[in-house]
């Protein structure tokens, strides 16, 4: 393991001396404070070990030895941590990085944003909302771990951090029961679990089957000739946890030392992953602050409002050391800004040799509301993000090494798949957007749209 960075002045809870931007007003300190200490009491959720595992894979990634999948809902639920939404969310990210493995032909890491994704960034304060036929006027809906969807239910509660910990506690033990128990086997005793039964289009069904067939083909020609790597690119996959680093309480209380590293290294424990959204990246605030001194790999969103000039003056915050693997750049600017803003960028990080995995976020550019006031995205957008970008790092002598998506596997009781996004070859249009809404935040790729995706990217890759 490399040394750790230098962390003049910095500790878990030095960020409290900050600005603090989407600061959340608890009603009651002391009880925010008690409960933050019991979360202190609470064994880690992830390892060091795991930890840095990540951060060599995305060194990699960096290298052009893997590419980067980051995927899962905008906000995770509490309701929704059920047994069948984990298999079904499980079984996309795994179908969707066998189509990206098959089309690379390099191994994909796969960071998922689950087992704690709870808390969002907002850009109002309040927001109106109709109860009981009266448009009044609330506080804006925080994410599960800081107060409650229903309009009445608006207050921040601090027991809300506790139950993210257990929900977290419970859907990464349910995870990680499901790949030790072979759930991303090809094999023989592949579980039907995350296949493809509920996909009505035959093409793309077809499509899919081909390529498990075909792997599992070239495994079985490998363990015939007897190969030591014989088993399945899913076996024993590595999967990895991420949300965004926002209640910077909840992350100082699962910030633990390490036993082993010389200076003492501190690890956020409660994910293997966090990153900086776009909206509390301020160079002197307190998010930063807290990430500059924990040694997991962080992602950063980099937005249109960003400067080159600040980009790599964050970089040199953040990465002071340029350690590889460290600092990802997910890229956000929507279809109609990323010529514009991605180049830019793209010479700036060069000109100041920080080592960085670019991914591009084609989805939270590229959020529309509908006339009726539904927010969505429309499949044909992202796509146009996501192959510009592509295509203009390859244009100035970068290249594109992952992509961050908004997407679920999720299914209603009778086996249908979400509508919130628009396209994608099911067609989804306007008209069918309310049938089956269930984000509580930004709209999701479903099933499908995820697929097609998925190769569309892996096509990319191909070439
Ligand atoms: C998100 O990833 O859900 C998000 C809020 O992104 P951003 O910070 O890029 O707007
Ligand atoms: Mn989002």
């Amino acid at each position: 393991m490399s040394a750790a960075p230098s962390q003049d002045g910095w500790t878990p809870s030095s960020w409290r001396t900050k600005p603090f931007a989407q600061a959340v007003q608890y009603p009651d300190e002391a009880e925010l404070e008690s409960v933050l200490d019991k979360i202190k009491t609470l064994p880690p959720l992830v390892t060091p070990t795991e930890i840095d595992r990540l951060r060599d894979q995305l060194a990699a990634v960096q290298r052009n030895e893997a590419f980067l999948l980051h995927a899962g809902d905008c906000a995770e639920s509490f309701d929704a941590c059920t047994e069948a939404n984990l298999r079904n969310k499980l079984g996309l990210i795994l179908s969707v990085s066998l189509i990206l493995i098959w089309g690379a032909r390099l191994p994909i890491v796969r960071v998922a944003r689950i087992a704690g994704q709870y808390a969002k960034p907002r850009s109002a304060p309040t927001e109106v909302v109709d109860i009981d036929g009266v448009k009044t006027e609330v506080p804006s809906f925080r994410g599960d771990n800081v107060n409650g969807l229903a309009p009445t239910d608006r207050t921040p509660a601090p027991q809300r951090l506790l139950a993210a910990y257990f929900h977290s506690a419970a859907t990464l033990n349910h995870l990680r029961a499901l790949l030790a128990s072979g759930f991303a086997s090809l094999g023989e005793n592949h579980p039907s679990g995350w296949s493809l039964r509920h996909v009505r289009s035959k093409e793309l069904r077809a499509e899919f089957t081909a390529i498990t067939a075909a792997l599992a083909d070239a495994l079985d020609f490998s363990r015939v000739i007897g190969l030591p790597s014989s088993s399945s690119p899913l076996d024993e996959v590595d999967f990895y946890t991420s949300h965004e680093g926002l209640m910077l309480g909840y992350e100082e209380a699962l910030t633990r030392p390490s036993p082993s590293s010389k200076p003492r290294a501190h690890y956020n424990t409660s994910a293997h992953f966090l990153w900086i959204g776009d909206r509390t990246r301020q160079l002197a605030g307190a998010h930063v602050e807290y990430f500059r001194g924990i040694r997991n790999p962080v992602g950063v969103k980099v937005g249109p409002s960003m400067a080159g000039p600040e980009l790599v003056a964050l970089l040199d915050i953040l990465n002071p050391d340029k350690e590889p693997g460290r600092i990802t750049l997910i890229t956000r600017y929507g279809a109609a800004k990323v010529e514009t803003h991605l180049p830019p960028h793209i010479a700036a990080v060069k000109a100041s040799a920080h080592p960085v995995a670019w991914v591009c976020d084609p989805m939270h550019g590229n959020t529309q509301t509908t006339p009726a006031g539904i927010k969505t995205r429309h499949f044909s957008t992202i796509v146009a993000e996501l192959t510009a970008s592509f295509r203009i790092h390859a244009e100035h002598g970068s290249r594109l090494q992952g992509t961050s998506l908004e997407f679920t596997g999720e299914l209603t009781a009778d086996g249908f798949s979400v509508t919130e996004c628009l396209g994608g070859s099911m067609g989804l249009r306007e008209d069918e957007l309310g049938a089956r809404y269930h984000s509580f935040c930004d709209p999701r790729l479903n099933f499908e749209q995820s697929l097609d995706l998925a190769f569309l990217v892996s096509d990319h890759l191909r070439k």
